[in-house]
């Protein structure tokens, strides 16, 4: 098909022609490109999108867990619109409006004294940035970060990542060192009472001992890990990782790309543990994903750095108005819409209709969750744990969980997983009956999951 063609032709995308054409020019994620078969997608709204043949799918993932206030909110598009109209784009070297108003409003949302932010176009830059501050503020190299994380596919970030992703972008950049997750379910250390790697503190103070704790520049985490694997450290965790970076000056960072703005039940998932990162970062939630966004925000220690040094960063798209104004927009609906209670009571519904799924289908291991932020763990069996598919399982080893979101699928509810974790994390203003709806499902789909037990 030529370029000449399309714009004669332009207007009849049937769902065909959408889907040859993207076959033919489309580099999709982390796919094997000629093994996919993607949906052609019409449209959506609130918690559901539908296909060009009007078949509608209940969105329990809120996509890549971003659209947080669901598909074609109307007061987020006039936002963007409306910003559209007024200034599309300024360069980063100028004061604006949005940028200015969504740094105040972070400002003011977030815990403790974190202030300045920097804005980025999504989280694994955020992250990247917030590497480069940190080794700047402290003069030290060595980044501690965990192999159950997700932190982006940029150079810097995929080094950070823990998961498998991580293997093809290696050696990848020099200084990151890695520290075990709190898997309480599956503890890497056997779960002694007390256990050093569940309480976190422990851990990190001997790893430093190896290390040299003045060549550290940062711990980074997810405080509740979202890709891989829905995991919630224990009550005392966060706080301990506090304590030790205080103790040796190193920069604490949190990244709430996904367990930020509401996702948790709480406007940040370090909230329920009242610990305040020294850095801050933030993506999906912060404007639902409309326009491409990610936020570093930094306490007023290093705000005040910052007004004094060198802030060795800038791209040409950091604080772009129509993702800034999309940004205010979404904070203000989260606040004038009761989101973040939303979250947290559908939250409880969808933890309750779980617990009674539990009764009934042995292949449900554990189910880790609040607000919209669940994981459920499939097994084998509950007594050795054994998973439905291994960890990175590819190919006929992860076809039990793949039938079960096929099947999932095939009822109208779009789920998708971390090998053996189920991810429910459905829209911040999905309702009670829509929760109803997918748990009913569920209760189908979880059959075919119970056949390995
Ligand atoms: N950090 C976390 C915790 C994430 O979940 C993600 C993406 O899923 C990222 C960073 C990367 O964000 P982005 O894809 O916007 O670069």
């Amino acid at each position: 098909m030529t370029i000449t063609e399309h714009q004669i032709d332009a207007g009849a995308w049937t769902a065909e022609r959408v889907k040859a054409v993207d076959k033919e020019y489309v580099i999709h994620s982390w796919s094997v490109q000629g093994s996919l078969d993607p949906i052609p997608v019409a449209g959506g709204s609130g918690s559901w999108f539908w296909d060009y043949d009007g078949r509608k799918y209940l969105d329990f993932q809120s996509q890549l867990v971003n659209l947080n206030l669901g598909h074609q909110h109307p007061r987020l598009v006039e936002a963007i619109r409306a910003q559209a109209e007024e200034l599309c784009y300024i360069g980063p070297g100028f004061a604006e409006r949005s940028r200015a108003e969504l740094a105040e409003m972070i400002a003011n949302l977030t815990p403790g004294d974190l202030k300045m932010s920097f804005f980025t176009t999504g989280g694994a830059a955020a992250n990247e940035n917030a590497v480069r501050l940190a080794r700047h503020v402290t003069g030290r190299h060595k980044i501690v970060a965990r192999y159950r994380s997700y932190h982006g596919a940029t150079a810097g970030a995929m080094s950070l990542t823990g998961d498998p992703r991580r293997w093809a972008a290696e050696p990848g950049i020099s200084g990151v060192v890695r520290m075990l997750d709190p898997y309480t379910y599956r503890c890497p250390a056997g779960h002694p009472d007390p256990c050093p790697v569940c309480s976190g503190g422990p851990h990190l103070e001997e790893l430093l001992q190896y290390e040299n704790p003045e060549t550290v520049a940062a711990v980074i985490v997810e405080p509740v890990t979202g890709t891989n694997g829905l995991l919630y450290p224990p009550d005392g965790y966060l706080q301990s990782l506090r304590e030790v970076c205080d103790r040796y000056g190193i920069i604490l960072i949190f990244d709430e790309v996904m367990a930020g703005f509401g996702r948790t039940g709480e406007w940040f998932a370090c909230n329920h543990w009242n610990v305040t990162p020294d850095i801050l970062i933030t993506a999906k939630g912060l404007n639902s994903g409309y326009v491409p966004l990610g936020a570093m925000t930094v306490n007023e220690r290093i705000s005040e750095w910052l007004r004094t040094n060198m802030f060795w960063g800038g791209m040409t798209y950091a604080g772009h108005p129509l993702a800034c104004a999309s940004g205010v927009a979404s904070l203000r609906i989260m606040q004038d819409e009761g989101v973040v209670d939303n979250s947290r009571a559908m939250g409880e519904r969808l933890g309750a209709g779980l617990a009674k799924l539990a009764e009934r289908h042995p292949s449900i291991g554990d189910i880790r969750g609040r607000g919209l932020f669940y994981g459920v763990e499939l097994v084998k069996n509950r007594a050795t744990k054994e998973p439905l598919v291994p960890f990175n399982a590819k190919g006929p080893a992860a076809a039990p969980v793949g039938k079960l979101l096929k099947a999932a699928m095939e009822r109208g509810v779009y789920l998708t997983a971390n090998f053996n974790v189920l991810r429910l994390t459905p829209p911040l203003v999905i309702n009670a009956a829509e929760i109803d709806l997918a748990l009913g499902v569920l209760d189908e789909v979880l059959a075919l999951a119970d056949e390995h037990y």
